[in-house]
């Protein structure tokens, strides 16, 4: 019997990152979506980055994204771990994890990936309202929401998704107990410096060129106890960029603007070579804060006709780089939800329950993952760092280790993280949640499609894959 398609208006608050990427899916699976902006005009501000790993770079891919941002995805071939004063103790090639994973991983300026969505969101005709701060939302007695923007405008939605960021108005509206902290006193300088710069000077073209003039891409990271600097190139290469992490007595809970000396101050025994890159920097240059928020123990409310993605939800450390990863994800998987909801075998209320169940474990897998990576970049000098940098030694004379604290290489964490497909993820626990909460298997051997797809299917072409016939 063919199913009732039915139409749904998606309200998403905020345009950031996790915002457009969701819309981007949404249109795609079938629904009518409006995003309110507070900004009075569309961009992601400062010196702000992104690492594409090939967990996103498939969704970019997928939705045509990297085609809208063109030249200005950088690939890059290698990883070093280095000690702080440039010692090398770890070492990824970058094809092997794209070779695992199946998908480039890229560097791209925030700016150029925001512009990229944008740029998509709009052809896929999605309504992006900017100057729309959402002040107020309530429940309709009919099952919609209802939302009030600061200039009076109001909307009436199906379901509300609250991806309006760290200080989320969705969220504040839902839990108002919840506070995103800084879970100590580390925070992030970041800061863009000319690659032409770099490449100019003596000391600093090491990190740029090989021993021949050629142009060498890497992603570098110098670990000190008390605090870490990682550096990569963006902008087809025209920018070189640092995120540079240390301490504050007392947590940060804003960006700051702060000096030149402060930063230089703060590396003075590091390697020459990226001292040099720091003397390079042009102020204004601002301390970030690395709030988190949660676990929380619900994203939706009672009704789940409201929910929350991305930093909204679960704001974590940068340390791992997949704060808005894991936004653009949750957008996703989201819309894979709604397809199910358009096309008749989803209620709304089990499209969010659907997405809380399958998403809220892997968000605080993310968070977890990433503390974990700044406890391992800023472990004390003596035993423990040695033994890290042992896990790693492999990895410089050009083998993988089975296990290595190298996160950004190591197999585990490739698989886990880069490797993970949202999109197949969400179908799954539809099908999951249709078959009365029990895990889709089998019919013959009882394998797990989950289990198949990480198992047999990512190398079987199509046609070959392992049968999957659902035993109900
Ligand atoms: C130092 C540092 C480095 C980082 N590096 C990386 C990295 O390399 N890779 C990575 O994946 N992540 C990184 N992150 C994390 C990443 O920046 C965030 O996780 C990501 O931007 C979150 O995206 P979002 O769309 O959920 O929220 P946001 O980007 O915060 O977007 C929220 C949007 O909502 C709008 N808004 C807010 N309130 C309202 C309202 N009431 N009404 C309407 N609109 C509203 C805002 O104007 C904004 O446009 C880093 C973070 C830091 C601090």
């Amino acid at each position: 019997m063919a199913r009732r398609r039915r139409d749904l208006h998606v309200g998403i608050v905020g345009a950031g990152i996790g915002g457009v990427m969701a819309s981007i899916a949404m249109a795609h699976a079938g629904c009518t979506v409006t995003v309110l902006e507070a900004a009075s005009q569309l961009g992601e501000i400062g010196a702000g980055i992104q690492m594409v790993t090939p967990n996103v770079a498939r969704l970019l891919i997928k939705y045509g994204v990297d085609k809208a941002i063109g030249k200005d995805l950088v690939r890059f071939d290698e990883f070093n771990l280095r000690r702080k004063d440039g010692t090398k103790v770890g070492h990824t090639f970058i094809k092997q994890v794209e070779d695992a994973t199946g998908f480039p991983w890229w560097l791209v300026h925030r700016h150029h990936l925001h512009t990229g969505l944008v740029d998509v969101a709009r052809k896929r005709g999605v309504n992006l309202r900017i100057n729309s701060r959402v002040v107020q939302l309530q429940q309709q007695p009919d099952g919609k929401v209802f939302v009030t923007t600061e200039h009076k405008h109001t909307y009436t939605f199906d379901l509300l998704v609250g991806s309006d960021g760290i200080q989320s108005v969705v969220r504040n509206t839902l839990f108002p107990d919840v506070k995103p902290r800084p879970p100590n006193g580390n925070c992030a300088y970041r800061a863009i410096v000319p690659y032409d710069e770099v490449r100019k000077d003596p000391l600093t073209r090491e990190l740029v060129e090989d021993k021949n003039g050629n142009l060498v891409k890497t992603m570098e990271v110098w670990m000190a106890p008390t605090g870490y600097i990682i550096s990569y190139p963006l902008s087809d290469c025209k920018d070189f960029n640092m995120v540079l992490n240390h301490f504050q007595e007392k947590p940060v809970d804003c960006v700051e603007e702060v000096s030149l000396e402060e930063v230089k101050d703060q590396y003075k025994g590091y390697d020459p070579r990226i001292k040099r890159a720091i003397d390079m920097i042009k102020p204004p240059i601002s301390r970030w804060p690395l709030l988190v928020t949660g676990p929380l123990d619900s994203w939706s409310n009672a009704e789940k006709n409201v929910v929350l993605i991305g930093d909204a939800c679960h704001s974590m450390v940068n340390h791992m780089a997949q704060g808005a990863a894991t936004s653009m994800e949750d957008g996703a998987f989201l819309a894979q939800c709604l397809g199910a909801v358009v096309d008749g075998r989803l209620s709304i209320s089990d499209a969010v329950a659907v997405h809380e169940k399958c998403r809220m474990p892997k968000a605080s897998y993310k968070q977890q993952l990433s503390f974990l990576n700044g406890w391992l970049w800023l472990l004390p000098d003596g035993p423990a760092a040695d033994a890290r940098d042992r896990t790693m030694k492999g990895e410089l004379e050009g083998r993988v280790s089975m296990r290595s604290a190298n996160l950004y290489g190591d197999p585990t964490t490739v698989l886990e993280c880069y490797e993970y497909d949202a999109e197949a993820h969400a179908r799954d626990g539809i099908a999951a949640w249709l078959n009365a909460g029990r895990p889709v298997r089998d019919a013959t051997s009882t394998v797990e499609r989950l289990e198949a797809e990480k198992i047999a299917n990512w190398f079987l072409p199509e046609g070959h894959k392992f049968p999957i016939r659902p035993r109900m």
